[in-house]
């Protein structure tokens, strides 16, 4: 809310000393906050059954909401109302609905009512749990929750707090990518990188082809520079990194005097969901002495439901591992959860420790003072919306959902399958589809079938009832359904299915 004006010599309304009467423009009265926020609920509420009332894409062009939105702040505070009122008239119409059924792009970035007001909470406490001591319950619900989620897709023990490892929320993977390259580094440097920094010490860093494009901007981050990244052969049917092609990138550096740092391996990769061999690219890391970090951002949510945890075989020897719960695990973005087998490593890399930030409790030994696991200082109390959704579903709610995605999958692909115009691409065990048009015997030009498959996305996208994104595997256009938005039932996949074929019979009449 609008804060008094400013060069005013009041003190804020319905602040000790102030008004008692609640002004447009001051701090919101308690019983005003009471019923601005229950009106906040009843707006969310309302958005949500609404959905499918709106186009999933946004179709408002470039600079259309800058042009709804005054040039300067105003100078009186505004009513409540006011404000409520202008997300119905600017923001709405500029959104793209990630919550709607028909919301298959990308990664899901599902949240849920526990989330939402875990959050709430969170905001309303307005804590900073940079150190133990600047709110122990910031620290410890974090430390407990991560502990349950490695209980929860039974990570190894070697992750968990009572171990020598340990859990941290970051804000996303690419967060946790660049922190485990830092630790990397320090590894790789023998503990002298926190003095020398990386300049032209030759660090590299090793991840497929498909690999996230986060890990080269880690590695520009932590100055090692694209120059330093490696991106491995994969196999060519699987498209899982070839430990074989891992090795001989090893060497080849070694050969030439460079210090291979952090092999990134990934469990569900963006583009197709592919899985590296973990085991065997921890036996080369082990081998080599060099980090693992495992990046398992949209995959490691499917690790909840048994049958699927065979995707994490070779887990046990990654030093770190992440994923996201703010994709597929009905917590809103942004939370990353990230853990270490060593903690005492990641913090010597990172602890930097100013006397302003000296307490005794953190001189005795006995805490984890977050600030040491991530590039920020400050950070607040994310692992509420995590308690909420953990307690809120329970174990078998998480896994109901993960179930429902990957059961609607498979019968997107099943349809997809079964007519035979399309054609898989590559199969995943998760909740995304990878698919086509096939070429058909009288189009030899692989040019125009993907311009035929560019133009089946835009008209299914144009429909406003679906959102679908692509990829190109193997340099071929591909479209991608990822199903996992907390709404989506079988008739939103059956009406997606239903709009690609209708689309595809139009461009391929003769
Ligand atoms: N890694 C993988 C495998 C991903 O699929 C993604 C995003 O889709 C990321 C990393 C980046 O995720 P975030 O937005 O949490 O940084």
């Amino acid at each position: 809310m609008a804060a008094h004006a400013q060069g005013s010599d009041q003190p804020p309304a319905g602040h000790p000393g102030g008004s008692d009467q609640p002004p447009a423009g001051g701090h919101l009265s308690t019983d005003e906050f009471r019923r601005a926020g229950h009106a906040v609920v009843d707006w969310i509420a309302d958005y949500w059954q609404s959905l499918e009332k709106h186009p999933v894409l946004a179709a408002t062009p470039p600079g259309a909401v800058t042009r709804a939105l005054p040039a300067a702040p105003p100078e009186q505070g505004e009513p409540f109302d006011a404000i409520l009122a202008d997300l119905d008239r600017v923001v709405v119409p500029g959104l793209t609905h990630w919550q709607h059924p028909g919301f298959f792009g990308y990664f899901p970035a599902n949240t849920s009512a526990p989330s939402v007001l875990g959050d709430l909470v969170s905001a309303g406490l307005g804590v900073q749990g940079m150190l133990w001591t600047t709110s122990p319950a910031c620290t410890e619900v974090e430390t407990v929750m991560l502990d349950w989620l490695a209980q929860l897709l039974d990570l190894p023990d070697r992750f968990r707090s009572h171990h020598a490892g340990g859990g941290v929320i970051q804000d996303s993977a690419s967060s946790a990518t660049l922190v485990a390259t830092l630790v990397a580094v320090h590894r790789a440097s023998g503990g002298t990188w926190r003095d020398a920094g990386t300049a032209s010490h030759g660090y590299t860093v090793y991840t497929s082809t498909q690999g996230h494009s986060s890990i080269e901007k880690a590695a520009r981050i932590a100055g090692i520079g694209e120059r330093g990244v490696r991106l491995v052969e994969v196999d060519p049917r699987t498209l899982a990194m070839r430990p074989d092609a891992l090795r001989s990138a090893l060497n080849a550096d070694l050969a030439a005097g460079r210090r291979p740092a952090i092999v990134v391996a990934t469990i569900g990769t963006t583009s197709t969901t592919a899985i590296d061999p973990v085991a065997e690219i921890g036996e080369i890391c082990a081998e080599y002495g060099v980090w693992l970090h495992v990046d398992a951002a949209y995959a490691g949510a499917a690790a909840v439901c048994p049958e699927l945890r065979w995707t994490h075989a070779g887990l046990e020897r990654a030093d770190s591992y992440c994923f996201d719960p703010h994709k597929w695990l009905l917590t809103g973005f942004d939370c990353d959860a990230f853990w270490v087998a060593d903690r005492a490593e990641l913090v010597e890399a990172l602890t930097v420790m100013p006397e302003y930030l000296r307490n005794a409790v953190t001189d005795s030994g006995a805490v984890v003072d977050y600030r040491d696991w991530q590039v920020p200082l400050g950070r607040r109390f994310r692992a509420l919306k995590l308690w909420f959704v953990l307690r809120g579903y329970g174990a078998q709610g998480l896994r109901a959902h993960v179930r429902c995605g990957v059961a609607h999958a498979s019968w997107f692909a099943e349809q997809v399958r079964a007519d035979d115009r399309f054609e898989v691409v590559t199969p995943g065990p998760f909740s995304l589809v990878c698919f086509r048009l096939r070429d058909q015997p009288n189009q030899a030009d692989a040019a125009l079938v993907d311009q035929v498959n560019e133009s089946l996305l835009d008209r299914i996208n144009a429909s406003g009832q679906v959102f679908l994104t692509h990829t190109r595997v193997d340099g071929r256009f591909t479209l991608r359904l990822a199903v996992g938005a907390p709404r989506t039932e079988r008739r939103h996949v059956a009406a997606a299915w239903e709009l690609i074929t209708d689309a595809a019979t139009d461009l391929l009449r003769p």
